[in-house]
């Protein structure tokens, strides 16, 4: 007997809403889990003109028996499920028995398949509109199916296709999300004749993601491994400045199928905290399991989401799983409190009484002497220092705090600068300068440098050369993965690294081209600006200060970055005045005008 059941209407109704083919890669989408469920551990991808035109996937699974052949094709046909008690406990990727049947209705299907059991293999020829044709055929047991022709009858669809470099890459991201997580199963993905994804079955995790994003960001990635209350947090998360600037390298599976999902990705976010610049998304891939009776699969047509029913719990452990990884101290409420910097106060002559109680003053500590408190990262320049003329003032320079923020003092009171937003400004203004007037100053490189990529990003990059060149960096195939750099504008190669490159080029590689050339180039140079430009953490003297603050006051637009976020900011006197409680000048005047206090009648 045939395994493939077509399912009653009663549990039709269960379904939610059927599979929807957008556009290629959803399809291969679904091709893949087809071969996943039964059971192959390797499988074959190839397209051509984006998926548009071709879509073949062959697998060594389990083949389709002649009987389940005269089936496949219809709809809410399938061998998952049969009683409603399954679709709460979902172990397949396929369960609602219509990718095909929706496939078929869009495109035209050739499958060939043979089973262990049957001596004759057989072919199913569907094409759009037809009854399919079933005959005799041959092949290695496993199953190939190949699409053609999508949308060839319905010219409005077919007209909302992207062009073919997108949908292709639609279909690399599609197989790089899958292979990720299955690394027991080996995928091989052609395009266009070209081999652009080959990894055997059985690789180790982090073989598989090496090889999927390139060694260069490989480098900066450390392994998740955590569990607690039954739920199980896996994979791998990169180490700042390994970042992106959107959610594109956030990769997310539940038990083990490739899921988006806004709270796990915010989950991971909060568990960086502010290791990441603003506008700057973590590096991850994170398979969570978890009890299968936690998570309703059942719930987006595309199975893109799924619902996991504890998902506070959820998300509360992959914060800490991340924290963890990346050796990040657990917040917790004592680093907020006063314990160990303040002592008891003692009165002179009065012996202090043991603590008891928990009155609010038993908090009250008096501060340890000076000698007692470091501060390593202070950059104290002193009183000697002469003063600077910034935005037509005159300023003392402080120095630099938490190796991050500038202090400069004037008679109304404190400007505090973010060294990196201020020089982002400065680099930013400078660069679009050189840029406009097409003389950007390059360094060339003591030799290429080499980088390893993942596949969609070489692509992007090297699609993007010629305007890349506009800026002075000048990039090349390196063949494979590898693009070779062999120049960086100047202001870059003063914080060159390794790491700084990769994320530069990472970040350049998501932005997206189809923005109008002149909003893209200032992207573009914003990018450069700011992966340039001071960061937190780094240690200033104070002719880099001077240097700093003598550029920014030449800048335009002084008091943001150049994303808009403060780059100055000013506290009056006043304002602290009046947070210690202490009158100001004025009003004690006021006040002594008031009672007629030092006035003579
Ligand atoms: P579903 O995956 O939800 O069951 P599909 O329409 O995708 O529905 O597939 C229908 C049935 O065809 C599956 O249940 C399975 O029995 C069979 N099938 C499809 N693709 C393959 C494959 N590559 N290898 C073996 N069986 C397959
Ligand atoms: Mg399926």
């Amino acid at each position: 007997m045939g395994k493939i059941k077509v399912l009653s209407e009663d549990l039709v109704s269960l379904i939610s809403a059927g599979e929807v083919i957008e556009n290629p890669s959803s399809i291969v989408k679904e091709l893949i889990e087809n071969s996943l469920d039964a059971g192959t551990d390797m499988m074959d991808i190839s397209i051509e003109g984006g998926g548009i035109d071709r879509i073949v996937i062959s697998d060594n699974g389990t083949g389709i028996s002649r009987e389940d052949c005269e089936v496949c094709l219809q709809r809410h046909s399938t061998s998952k499920i049969s009683t409603k008690d399954d679709i709460n406990e979902i172990t397949t990727y396929g369960f609602r028995g219509e990718a095909l049947a929706s496939i078929a209705a869009v495109a035209d299907i050739r499958i060939t398949t043979q089973t262990e059991d049957e001596d004759v293999g057989t072919l199913i020829v569907s094409r759009v509109g037809e009854i399919p044709k079933i005959s005799d055929s041959s092949r290695p047991i496993g199953t190939t199916v190949e699409v053609g022709e999508l949308f060839k009858k319905m010219p409005a669809r077919r007209k909302h296709l992207a062009s073919q470099k997108v949908e292709g890459q639609r279909i690399l991201e599609v197989v790089m999300r899958h292979a990720v997580i299955r690394t027991d199963v080996g995928f091989r993905l052609t395009r266009d004749g070209n081999v652009i994804i080959d990894c055997p079955p059985s690789q180790s995790a982090i073989d598989r993601i090496t090889y999927l994003w390139g060694s260069d960001i490989a480098k900066g990635l450390v392994e998740v491994y955590y569990s607690d209350e039954g739920i199980w947090v896996e994979g791998f998360v990169a180490m700042p400045p390994v970042s992106r600037g959107n959610r594109s390298r956030e990769y997310f599976a539940v038990l083990k199928r490739p899921i988006t999902d806004e709270r796990l990705s915010q989950a991971v976010e909060s568990a960086y905290s502010t290791l990441l610049m603003k506008g700057q998304y973590p590096v991850c891939s994170l398979d969570i399991a978890m009890k299968l009776a936690d998570v309703d699969v059942n719930v987006h047509p595309t199975k893109r989401e799924v619902r996991i029913l504890d998902i506070e719990k959820v998300s509360s452990i992959i914060t800490i799983a991340v924290r963890d990884a990346l050796g990040v101290e657990k917040p917790s409420n004592e680093s907020h409190s006063l314990e160990g910097y303040f002592e008891r106060p003692v009165v002179k002559g009065v012996e202090p009484k043991p603590l008891t109680g928990t009155t609010q003053f038993d908090q009250v500590r008096i501060l340890p002497s000076i000698e007692h408190m470091t501060l390593e990262s202070f950059t104290g320049i002193g009183e000697d220092v002469e003063p600077v003329n910034l935005l037509g003032g005159l300023f003392r320079i402080i120095g630099q705090i938490h190796r991050l923020y500038i202090l400069l003092e004037d008679e109304d009171g404190l400007l505090v600068i973010d060294q990196h937003a201020a020089h982002e400004r400065v680099i930013y203004e400078e660069l679009r300068k050189e840029v406009n007037e097409d003389k950007v100053a390059v360094q060339e490189l003591l030799q290429p440098f080499v980088l390893s990529l993942s596949p969609t990003d070489v692509e992007r990059i090297l699609d993007l050369s010629d305007i890349l060149n506009n800026i002075g960096f000048s990039i090349e195939s390196f063949g494979g993965n590898e693009v070779s750099i062999s120049t960086v504008p100047e202001f870059f190669s003063k914080v060159a690294s390794e790491i700084e490159l990769i994320t530069l080029l990472d970040s350049i590689a998501t932005i997206g081209i189809s923005e109008a050339k002149d909003s893209f180039m200032d992207e573009l140079v914003k990018l450069t600006a700011c992966h340039s430009a001071y960061r937190e953490g780094e240690t200033l003297n104070v002719d880099e200060i001077r240097n700093l603050i003598e550029d920014l006051s030449r800048t335009q637009v002084k008091y943001t970055c150049c994303h808009g976020r403060p780059s100055i900011i000013r506290i009056k006197k006043e304002s602290l005045d009046k947070a210690v409680g202490r009158l100001g000048h004025e009003a004690i005047l006021r006040f002594k005008k008031r009672h007629r206090i030092g006035i003579k009648e």
